[in-house]
């Protein structure tokens, strides 16, 4: 399958998961996201199962993602002013930089801050909860060949040896056929499989679990060190900000030709001077075909200020909000 095609699929799978997350063991309230991960492992589809209640929590600090530097700053700000060094841990790097990191969390309402003397001080606003519950990683292989379950084998080795994810998973478009035996031998046997029908779009029961997973690093609640839970909750931060469909950030909306189609229960890009699903990569600026939308689209008889580049890009983020909304339904949900 051709690249345009994983990128498709990796798109339906993210609907399939916020739909009917948790595949084998029922509803769990989850976040979905794509293309995260650490330098040394990205994963395609991410799953951030969460605490519903410490989630509202977590919504109070805002809809965007708290990056690794304000999260320093925010898990350890203390209840009492303090001058912020005393208060917060080493950074392991230079405490000027920590110093930005104050002044922009202050600037988001994350934590307050003021001066005594020449000191900044900090105090938080609320603490910030223990939102995440377990991160489960999903591979996307519409076709699976001998390289994708190797690479895969691969890379769910390395993910036991980190401890970062709990549970990995496999997409794989079901041929009709049973998923060739040989294949899975390859597998390691902790990694799930799901056998996915996507012909009629995206719904709850396109998806059948072929294999079912085991926990990648038992009891590893207890055993993971501090350097792992704080990379943990960055991917999860990250997750949490960016969602599975901030494919308009970096394609083109504003292109002419660029629509949203529905496949199933999902929302996926299309291009219409191609006919076909665009990638992320060549839905750019540099694609030849790339029209603007013509100005007069954007002021006459489009109801959405910005014409309807702007208005596709709403939608996705109003249906991001819905979800977050979704996950855990607070009494101003
Ligand atoms: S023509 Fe190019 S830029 Fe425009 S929607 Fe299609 S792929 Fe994207």
């Amino acid at each position: 399958m051709t690249p345009d095609a994983e990128f498709g699929y990796e798109l339906l799978v993210c609907r399939y998961a916020e739909l009917a997350w948790h595949p084998s063991e029922g509803p769990r309230p989850a976040l979905v996201a794509r293309q995260l991960g650490t330098q040394a492992r990205r994963w395609d589809t991410v799953v951030i199962e969460v605490d519903p209640a410490a989630f509202e929590r977590r919504r109070a600090f805002g809809e965007r993602t708290i990056d690794s530097d304000l999260l320093h700053v925010v898990r350890g700000a203390p209840a009492e002013w303090e001058w912020y060094r005393d208060a917060l841990p080493d950074p392991g790097y230079p405490w000027r930089y920590v110093r930005q990191a104050v002044h922009r969390a202050a600037g988001r309402d994350l934590i307050e801050k003021r001066r005594d003397g020449n000191r900044i001080q900090i105090r938080r606003v609320r603490p910030y909860p223990d939102w995440v519950e377990r991160i489960v990683a999903v591979e996307n292989k519409p076709d699976l060949d001998r390289s994708a379950a190797d690479r895969l084998a691969e890379q769910l080795n390395h993910d036991i040896d980190t401890g970062l994810a709990d549970e990995a998973w496999l997409a794989t478009e079901t041929t009709g056929e049973p998923v060739e035996p040989a294949l899975l031998r390859e597998l390691p046997v902790e990694a799930g499989i799901l056998a996915t029908d996507f012909s009629a779009g995206v719904d709850a029961d396109a998806v059948d679990v072929a294999w079912h997973p085991s926990d990648l690093a038992p009891g590893s609640g207890e055993r993971r060190d501090s350097e792992t839970e704080t990379l943990r909750l960055e991917i999860a931060e990250r997750a949490y900000g960016k969602g599975w469909r901030s494919f308009h950030d970096t394609m083109r909306p504003d292109c002419r030709h660029f629509e949203l189609r529905r496949e199933g229960r999902a929302l996926v890009p299309y291009c219409a001077a191609k006919g076909k699903l665009p990638t992320a990569r060549e839905c750019s600026g540099s694609c030849s075909k790339f029209s603007p939308e013509p100005p007069q689209w954007r002021t006459k008889g489009w109801p959405i200020e910005g014409g309807p580049g702007k208005g596709i890009t709403a939608l996705l983020e109003r249906r991001r909000e819905r979800e977050r909304d979704g996950v855990a339904p607070g009494d101003d949900a």
